[in-house]
């Protein structure tokens, strides 16, 4: 089939959403791909079971409290089990052909930076480290001759329309959304809505953390800024448009006049595959798109006013400086929050506006540099966040959040 030599690949966050679709597309084509290291946070057992059916080389899992029962799980398997965030560094570190980046939360950047020096080809899933780092993330990969493929659909849509030597000709690039569950809302019936409603996305299954963050658009906030560093293009020559069935997942204007768009059924294992398989393609056993079953698809303008969280995001892109930093944080913490039923669904937006105002006023916005900026950074805004929705929380500094 002409695949060439057997890809050797690394998952970091391979338990989770992305993380197992891509297991899927591995275990089915054990001839073109071969699993270098996969890890995760907490969950032994997945991890323990993936490693063992995929051959994997090497395993680390990010909770010290739980590595004695990784390797013991792995014990006569030859598998290695590594332990605590430096585990996870480690597994980044190793040589791989491609690593797929799909830890959830800025708690995947140390690893994805390790990653970008190690290997030649990062498959980005997680868009929190460039909205985190995104300047510094980008530089690194350019410094480390790091090629960086976009997982997220919408980017990898665009990704697959971009024409390179066509970039002077690009007039807009547009990211399409869902609407998430609360489309067509009113800021009244917003009030009420719980944690299980706001879980029930209407196309994709997806892990907890971006799930809240599509019913509250701030994931099109996100990946507005993950654009803007992934493709190097200016704030105002990027857009939104509402399209519930998402099938269209991205578009680039040209001032031709053309609107090229990428179209496929909801399934991520289509833009996993095509960085799995980059500069080829490979089959992917995803449900072919039946354009005339389906009719009928709709497009609409975002609603920023019942959804400020999109608008957020926007100001704090064209802010610069360590605003992003600090969104992607403060958001990290109310939907952490709002997972524990300790914050309301419109809270979460107030939340990120007065931990954006208050390390504004505290003077902490300048662009991170360096991974410890960022963390710096992030931590800060992580406390100011916590503040925010629970001060008496905050003093005792139990600013960690996991999802
Ligand atoms: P998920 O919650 O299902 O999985 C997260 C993975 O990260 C798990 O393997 C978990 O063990 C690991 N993890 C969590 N915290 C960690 C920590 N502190 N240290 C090390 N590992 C940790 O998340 P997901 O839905 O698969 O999303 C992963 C990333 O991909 C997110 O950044 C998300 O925005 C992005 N993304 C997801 C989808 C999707 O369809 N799920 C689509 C586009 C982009
Ligand atoms: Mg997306």
């Amino acid at each position: 089939r002409g695949a060439g030599p057997r890809r050797r690949i690394t998952v970091l966050g391979a338990t989770g959403s992305v993380g197992r679709s891509t297991c899927d597309l591995l275990a089915r084509d054990p001839e073109r791909f071969a699993v270098e290291a996969l890890t995760a946070n907490r969950d032994v057992a997945a991890l323990a079971d993936l490693a063992i059916s995929l051959r994997a080389r090497a395993t680390a899992i990010a909770d010290p409290a739980v590595w004695p029962e990784l390797r013991d799980r792995l014990a006569g398997t030859g598998i290695e089990a590594l332990g605590g965030p430096e585990g996870v560094i480690e597994a980044a570190s190793r040589p791989a052909d491609i690593v797929v980046s799909a830890i959830v939360g800025a708690a995947g950047l140390a690893p994805t930076l390790a990653a970008l020096r190690s290997a030649p080809t990062v498959a980005l899933a997680n868009k929190e480290c460039l909205v985190c780092a995104g300047a510094f993330f980008m530089d690194s990969a350019r410094r480390a001759g790091a090629t960086v493929l976009p997982v997220d659909s919408e980017h990898n849509a665009i990704f697959q329309v971009l024409e390179e030597a066509n970039r002077d000709f690009v007039e807009e690039i547009v990211l399409t959304a869902s609407g998430g569950p609360f489309r067509g809302f009113t800021r009244e019936q917003l009030r009420h809505v719980t944690r299980q409603q706001a879980l029930r996305h209407p196309k994709w299954s997806m892990g907890a953390k971006i799930t809240i963050d599509s019913a509250t658009l701030m994931n099109k906030g996100l990946e507005l800024i993950e654009a803007h560093h992934l493709f190097a293009v200016p704030a105002e020559r990027l857009g939104v448009l509402v399209h519930p069935q998402s099938v269209v997942h991205g578009l680039v204007r040209y001032r031709d006049g053309s609107l090229l768009a990428q179209l496929g059924s909801p399934d991520m294992r289509t833009p996993i595959a095509c960085c799995l398989a980059w500069p080829a393609r490979m089959a992917a056993p995803v449900a072919p798109l039946d354009l005339a079953r389906l009719g009928t698809l709709t497009f609409e303008a975002p609603d920023r006013e019942t959804f400020p969280c999109l608008g957020l995001a926007e100001a704090a892109m064209a802010r610069g400086g360590g605003a992003a930093t600090v969104l992607n944080a403060a958001n990290e913490v109310a939907v952490a929050e709002f997972l524990a039923d300790r914050l309301g669904y419109l809270q979460i937006a107030a939340v990120v506006e007065e931990t954006l105002s208050a390390c504004e006023s505290r003077g902490l916005s300048a662009v991170p540099a360096s991974l410890d900026d960022a963390l710096d950074l992030d931590a800060a805004a992580r406390h100011k966040a916590l503040e925010a929705v629970t001060p008496s929380r905050a003093r005792r500094g139990d600013s960690q959040c996991v999802f």
